[in-house]
């Protein structure tokens, strides 16, 4: 079965691309590298040992996705393809509303015309907004806090609308938590692009010595310890996931968001001390100011997922760090 990813060269792409083809899945990567190497697809296929057939190509070239679709039997599309960065979307909100939105519309146009109606789409934990309590549900009320949590708000609203309109639809609309980890092998990960946005990467930066020390964006929040809490995920046991979706969407039609998250809540205290124990390497930090935007605590509650797509998180915190580790000892400055 030819499944077309869209940003599959990416970080949860990659992981996803190495677990559809070890399933005996026939994986089509649409990339434009604007976030991600081709390094990163080739260690796929060295994973796996297995061939994927790969466009460079961004997917707002209609032409492009035109010819991808006449020329393969795609029977359903996994969509990653989007920029993530929160503060970055602030600085330049046009270029996120259009790569996001108007790709989306493009690809979901193609899809129709070519009578694909199966989709599996990236959200994210950030359309809950500022919840009112924890765990979040998938019924909890949606809001955005920024231009990027908007795209993925504004893309779920056009995916309803979109099924609406045309009952064949089958969508699942994935909303992530927070992606950790690395695959076993520590040939893919995540690999940033400058300073890390994101804890994770910043903290193995820290301990490869690429950077003296992690600040930690607040330690007055009414949590245990007063750092942040957040429901970080294994990225393999988020590509299983998708693959989950995909066998749902399969079977149905119908449109449906799902949490996929572990469940339970670390702070970024927790992390840091896991990390040091599962590496033994020491994490020197200092709590500063918080970030703007951030809320103190952000965890799933994942039953709908494991009901329904019969998935659920398997690793825990320690193989994250391990993972995370292992990637970036072996791949210091990246791919
Ligand atoms: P990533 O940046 O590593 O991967 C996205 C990929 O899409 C990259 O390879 C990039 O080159 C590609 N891409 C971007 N715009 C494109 C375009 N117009 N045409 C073709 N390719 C394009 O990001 P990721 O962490 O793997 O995230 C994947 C998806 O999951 C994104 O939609 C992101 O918003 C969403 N998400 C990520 C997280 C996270 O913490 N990583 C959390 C929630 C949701
Ligand atoms: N964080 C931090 N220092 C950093 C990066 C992040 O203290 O350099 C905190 C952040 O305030 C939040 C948690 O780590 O409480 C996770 O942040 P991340 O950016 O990884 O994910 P988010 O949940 O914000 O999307």
């Amino acid at each position: 079965m030819e499944i077309l990813v869209t940003g599959g060269a990416g970080y949860i792409g990659s992981h996803t691309c190495v677990e559809l083809l070890n399933s005996g899945y026939d994986v089509i990567v649409v990339d434009n590298f604007s976030n991600s190497k081709p390094e990163s697809l080739r260690r796929v296929e060295e994973i796996t040992g297995k061939h994927l057939k790969f466009y460079e190509s961004d997917i707002l070239d209609k032409a492009i996705l035109e010819k991808i679709f006449s020329e393969n039997n795609i029977e359903a599309v996994i969509h990653f393809a989007g920029f993530k960065a929160v503060g970055e979307s602030i600085k330049t909100p046009i270029l996120y509303y259009h790569n996001n939105i108007t790709g989306t519309l493009i690809l979901c146009t193609e899809m129709k015309k070519h009578n694909v109606k199966r989709l599996v789409f990236s959200s994210s934990a950030t359309v809950y907004g500022m919840p009112k309590s924890v765990p979040i549900s998938e019924y909890f009320p949606l809001s955005a806090t920024n231009p990027y949590g908007r795209t993925k708000l504004m893309i779920e609203t056009i995916l309803q609308d979109m099924y609406s309109s045309d009952k064949e639809w089958s969508i699942a609309i994935l909303r992530y938590f927070n992606p950790i980890g690395a695959h076993q092998s520590g040939r893919i990960g995540e690999d940033p692009n400058g300073i890390p946005n994101n804890l994770m990467p910043f903290i193995t930066q820290v301990a490869v010595g690429k950077r003296d020390k992690l600040n930690i964006f607040g330690g007055n929040y009414a949590t245990h310890d007063g750092t942040g809490v957040r429901d970080y995920i294994h990225v393999v046991d988020l590509a299983k996931g998708h693959l989950s979706a995909l066998e749902k969407i399969m079977k149905t039609s119908g449109i449906e968001p799902y949490n996929l998250g572990t469940g339970v809540g670390y702070s970024v205290l927790d992390l840091v001390k896991n990390f040091e124990k599962a590496t033994n390497k020491k994490i020197p930090y200092v709590i500063t100011a918080p970030r703007l935007g951030d809320i103190a605590k952000c965890y799933a509650n994942p039953i709908k997922a494991k009901t329904i797509l019969k998935w659920s998180a398997q690793k825990n915190i320690q193989d994250m760090c391990i993972d995370a580790w292992r990637f970036q000892v072996n791949n210091p400055n990246g791919y």
